[in-house]
């Protein structure tokens, strides 16, 4: 099935989920309103992988709503995105580096998305206006790298995504581009079957290096079909590298994290971040671990690689800027870094923090 078939035959209504889920009458109408608040959107591929008998499958629990989500303690902005906001759509926060919202849509719409504001809903925040953002870079020499997200990046057409990475490849300053995509993990056919999209990112890797960043959260997600999606982008030159989030009932397991790492080493997807969980409204009450038990998961995991499968950082995307968790001291104290910063006189400073049992975050 090509994708834009796959697309059509998404799963975005509870009818669409048919029998898979047994809600009575009451959960259903709770659900629909969830569904009102975050959309959901599953295509047939990613659904495929669900154990629908398992009411907390991991895989599952990435995909289908749950009346979990009606806590809404957290917030919908714990990056400060809007605070970084230079222009529709786009975010310097860190001096070298540019985000790009290039799209509010998604194959999927993960449960656990750090952009519920955004995704899947009336479009008013994505960067529509390449001339203007081609302006920006231009006065903005300082800026070596430009993320175009979303959104997933490879949801935007085939024409859009050429005009983006055109626009960008003519910027002399910029090292290289990064795509920010989950399709090799929700919709590897995008990729797979799009001929015209692949000649797309190889010409226009050749004019400036591009790098994709994903995101595999668990190791069923490591398919033959997403290990053929990774593997025809590294054929185009193209590294790809994982982010992946850590979260409650899907990978907080550290058999179960060093099981992806190293499946997705040996697809070629090198482990680059594993995210804490951001207190969004919707998903930290049922995905967030806290930072100690996060710290001694994430460690387990490591010692289960080689020397590739482990270079990744564990960080946690704060307002202040992106803080690398670095480990537990004594005295109930945990050592932290700043790996980014939005100021820079903060970038390298070690941080020992009192951190409690239950803490995920820092005000
Ligand atoms: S693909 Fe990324 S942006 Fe889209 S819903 Fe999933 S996590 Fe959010």
């Amino acid at each position: 099935m090509g994708w834009k078939d796959e697309m059509r035959e998404c799963a975005r209504t509870l009818e669409d989920l048919g029998d898979r889920l047994q809600l009575d009458e009451g959960a259903r109408s709770r659900m629909s309103e969830i569904l009102e608040r975050a959309p959901m959107a599953v295509p047939p591929y990613y659904l495929s992988l669900i154990d629908f008998d398992d009411p907390e499958d991991p895989i599952g629990r990435l995909a289908i709503p749950s009346l979990r989500e009606e806590d809404q303690s957290g917030s919908l902005d714990t990056s400060g995105e809007a605070d970084n906001t230079v222009a529709v759509g786009i975010q310097h926060k860190y001096r070298e580096t540019v985000l790009m919202l290039s799209t509010n849509e998604c194959a999927m719409y993960c449960r656990h998305c750090f952009r519920k504001r955004l995704v899947g809903l009336p479009d008013e925040g994505t960067a529509r206006d390449l001339e203007a953002i081609e302006a920006y870079l231009l006065e903005h020499d300082e800026v070596t790298n430009v993320l175009v997200s979303g959104g997933d990046a490879l949801m935007c057409s085939n024409e859009r995504i050429d005009s983006i990475l055109g626009m960008l490849a003519g910027i002399p300053h910029l090292d290289f581009i990064r795509i920010a995509t989950r399709v090799p993990v929700t919709l590897p056919s995008r990729i797979t079957t799009d001929g015209e999209l692949r000649s797309i990112l190889e010409r226009r890797r050749a004019e400036k290096q591009i790098f994709m960043v994903t995101q595999f959260d668990h190791p069923r997600e490591v398919t033959p079909e997403a290990a053929e999606a990774v593997g025809a982008v590294l054929g185009l030159g193209i590294p790809v590298r994982n982010q992946t989030v850590l979260l409650r009932g899907v990978n907080d397991d550290a058999e179960v994290l060093g099981s992806l790492f190293r499946k997705l080493t040996s697809i070629g997807a090198e482990p680059y971040y594993v995210f804490q969980c951001r207190p969004v409204s919707g998903v930290k009450s049922q995905f967030q671990v806290p930072l100690r038990e996060g710290c001694r998961i994430v460690e387990g995991a490591k010692a289960l690689q080689n020397g590739l499968g482990k270079s990744f950082r564990y960080c946690m995307s704060h307002v202040t800027g992106k803080i690398e968790i670095l480990g537990e001291l004594d005295g109930g104290r945990m050592a932290f870094r700043y790996h980014e910063a939005k100021d820079r006189a903060d970038l390298g400073r070690l941080l020992v923090r009192e951190v409690s049992d239950d803490q995920a975050w820092f005000d």
